[in-house]
């Protein structure tokens, strides 16, 4: 990426004086200043460009260097503690904030909103966890929670005031919620604008507080709110309830609840994605000559057949038996992994029919004859 030719960015000679380049770059900072530029890109790399310029040609050293050598006579300057190309936001407020600091209301935050007039309060987010089975998940569920917040004070209506009417306009701030002064700085008389600090913005102030809520408009108390959670939610999962957090002070926006799922423990079933896995195990006879088992599901119980012959480790697929997902239709598998018991114990006589067994040919582990791997098979199976 070639950069511009600093004196090209801020529009000025090679033999501009310090005054005429402090001029052109505050011309150029106001005029892509991201306060005039909400959200746009385009205007953020030319106020970084801009700053940058400024930067090198406001100090005698640095534009010395760059009037002979250009950009390479700043490299090892810029790698160092320079901002390299590419100064934050942050830097430029924190190095050259006087200058547009007066001329605007003071940077506030990048995409921050509320450089109108007024300050409109917000009230606080509120978390909460719900705690889900694997069977709410499968089909969604509505959950009913008491949440202890802020709500509106009924007494005031949520405006603090007594009767819900004892105001007076601000006299600070004539009701406008913000104050102006002019101050000097380096490039001559600015205004400052910023919040008044008599009616913290609200360009009103209370005459006669509420004595429910002492002026605040809002009181702890508890509220049961309903939660719709949908269906295929997995743990770690945050929902927003838009509005349903803490009311504001004094009639502003409430904040949001936010929901984070937490998963139950099934007593049967591990969750593996959209999957279900079960743990089946059957006895030693049973594998050699096939048997038809109950296995659980979300829904009710699955009734499957073990083949005669069945390895210890063959996983069995029930299509769809498994959850929902979020994102998209259909649903995922129940995966029933068969394992043979093995007794820990046996008696003498069961003892010595074993023995006879094992001198058996049939008896005598072969390889398999899949030449598919075990962890190929695996990856299979939970995929
Ligand atoms: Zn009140
Ligand atoms: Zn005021």
């Amino acid at each position: 990426m070639g950069k511009r030719d600093y004196y090209e960015v801020l529009g000025v000679s090679k033999n501009a004086t310090a005054e005429e380049i402090k001029k052109a770059y505050r011309k150029k900072a106001l005029k892509y200043h991201p306060d005039k530029n909400p959200n746009d890109a385009t205007a953020e790399d030319k106020f970084k460009e801009a700053a940058e310029a400024y930067e090198v040609l406001s100090n005698p050293d640095k534009k010395a260097r760059y009037d002979q050598f250009g950009h390479s006579g700043l490299g090892n300057d810029f790698g160092r503690g320079g901002f390299g190309g590419s100064m934050s936001m942050e830097d430029i407020f924190s190095q050259f904030g006087d200058i547009f600091g007066s001329a605007f209301s003071g940077f506030s935050g990048f995409g921050g909103s509320g450089r109108s007039s007024r300050r409109v309060n917000r009230g606080s987010n509120l978390r909460i966890k719900v705690k889900l089975t694997l069977e709410d998940i499968l089909n969604g569920v509505e959950k009913k929670v008491k949440v202890s917040k802020y709500v509106e004070c009924k007494t005031c209506r949520g405006s603090g005031a007594k009767g819900g009417s004892s105001f007076k306009t601000c006299s600070t701030c004539n009701g406008m919620g913000q104050v102006t002064r002019v101050t000097s700085t380096f490039l001559g008389k600015m205004q400052t604008t910023s919040a008044c600090p008599a009616c913290g913005g609200e360009g009103k102030v209370i005459t006669d507080k509420c004595t429910s809520c002492y002026g605040n408009g809002i009181v702890k108390d508890e509220e049961v709110i309903s939660i719709n959670i949908p269906a295929g939610v997995a743990e770690g999962m945050q929902l927003s309830l838009s509005g349903k957090g803490n009311a504001a002070a004094r009639g502003g926006v409430p904040g949001d609840l936010i929901v984070l799922v937490e998963e139950k423990k099934h007593e049967n079933l591990v969750r593996e994605g959209n999957n279900l896995i079960f743990e089946h195990y059957v006895s030693f006879p049973e594998a050699v000559m096939g048997t038809t088992v109950d296995v659980p599901t979300l829904e009710g119980k699955a009734r499957i057949k073990i083949e005669p012959g069945t390895q210890s480790g063959k996983v069995l697929r029930l299509k769809g038996k498994g959850l929902p997902s979020i994102n998209s239709y259909g649903r995922g598998d129940l995966l029933v992994s068969i394992n043979v018991w093995t007794p820990k114990s046996v008696s003498k006589e069961e003892k010595n029919i074993l023995a006879n067994l094992a001198k058996s040919p049939n008896f005598a582990p072969k390889p398999q004859s899949s030449d598919k791997s075990f962890f190929e098979k695996m990856r299979e199976h939970f995929n």
